[in-house]
C-alpha cells in the first residue's frame, strides 16, 4: 500500500510537471529535491532546495530549452538558483552554466564541502568525474560513470577507475539511497551492482576474442558481444546502439584492453 501510495504521489508530480513546461520533465523526490531533463540529451538536471541556496547539477536540457527550465525551476521554488555544480566536465552536462551564471548563479568548483552534500572525485568516464550524495534526500548525483541508456563507459579510468568509481558510489549513503546515472531512469544500488558487472564480463569477453585474433567486425558480429550489449539496455530502447557506437565502443575497448596491459 505505501508502495502504491508513492507511486501515485509521483504520478501526480509528473501531471503537474507536465503543465510547467512541454520539454523539461520534473521528477519530485522530496520537497527540496526534484530531478529534470531536458527532451535533448536526456541529461539527469539535479535540484536541491538547500539552506546555503537552490542548488543546480548540470544544467543541460538542450540549448533551445534553457529558458524553459529556468521557467520551470521558478514555478517550483519560487527563487533563482544560486549556485551551479557539474559532476563532469562534458557539453551535454555544462552547456547550460553560462546561461544561469548570467543570471546570477554562482558556479562551484574543486572540492565542496558545503550545502550538506558529500562530495568524491572518481577517474572513470573522465579525468575528473564528481559524486555527488545530498544527505537530506538520500540522493546520489554520479554523472556518466553510470547510465542506464547506454554502454558503460571507462574510458579515462579502465577497469580499475570503473570498480573504484563504483565501490565509491556503494560506500555512500545506504541501500535506500536513488542513484541517479548521468542519463536514463534513477536507479538504486542493486542496478548499479548489475552495472559494475555488465562492463567487467565485456572487458573480459572483448579480450578473449581479440586474443584469438577475431577482428573488430568479427567481435561485433559475436554472438557473445551481442548479447552482452542487451545487458546494457535494461530499458528495452530501440533503437539501442547504431553501429558506428557499437564499432567505436568496441574499438575503445581494445584500447582500455591494451593501456591496461602496459
Ligand atoms: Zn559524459
Amino acid at each position: 500500500m505505501k508502495l502504491f501510495k508513492t507511486l501515485f504521489a509521483t504520478a501526480l508530480i509528473l501531471l503537474s510537471g507536465a503543465a510547467f513546461s512541454a520539454n523539461i520533465q520534473v521528477q519530485a523526490v522530496s520537497q527540496h529535491v526534484h530531478i529534470l531533463s531536458g527532451k535533448d540529451y536526456g541529461t539527469n538536471i539535479g535540484l536541491f532546495d538547500t539552506p546555503d541556496g537552490l542548488v543546480l547539477i548540470d544544467p543541460m536540457p538542450g540549448e533551445p530549452y534553457l529558458a524553459e527550465l529556468e521557467k520551470t525551476i521558478q514555478t517550483i521554488y519560487r527563487k533563482p538558483v544560486t549556485h551551479i555544480i557539474n559532476t563532469h566536465a562534458h557539453a551535454d552536462h555544462t552547456g547550460g552554466n553560462a546561461f544561469f551564471a548570467s543570471r546570477g548563479a554562482q558556479l562551484v568548483t574543486g572540492a565542496i564541502n558545503r550545502f550538506d552534500i558529500t562530495h568524491r572525485v572518481v577517474k572513470s568516464h573522465t579525468g575528473t568525474d564528481n559524486i555527488y550524495y545530498y544527505k537530506p534526500g538520500n540522493i546520489i548525483f554520479v554523472g556518466d560513470v553510470f547510465d542506464t541508456s547506454w554502454h558503460p563507459t571507462f574510458y579515462a579510468g579502465g577497469v580499475a577507475g570503473f570498480n573504484l568509481a563504483i565501490e565509491t558510489i556503494l560506500s555512500l549513503g545506504d541501500e535506500q539511497s536513488l542513484v541517479v546515472p548521468g542519463h536514463g531512469e534513477a536507479a538504486n544500488k542493486t542496478s548499479l551492482r548489475a552495472f559494475r558487472q555488465n562492463p567487467l564480463d565485456w572487458v573480459n569477453m572483448v579480450r578473449t576474442l581479440s586474443k584469438q585474433g577475431l577482428s573488430v567486425e568479427q567481435i561485433m558480429a559475436d554472438k557473445r558481444a551481442v548479447e552482452l550489449v542487451a545487458r546494457f539496455n535494461p530499458q528495452g530502447k530501440s533503437p539501442f546502439l547504431p553501429s558506428k557506437a557499437y564499432e567505436r565502443f568496441v574499438q575503445r575497448t581494445l584500447q582500455v584492453i591494451e593501456h591496461e596491459l602496459l
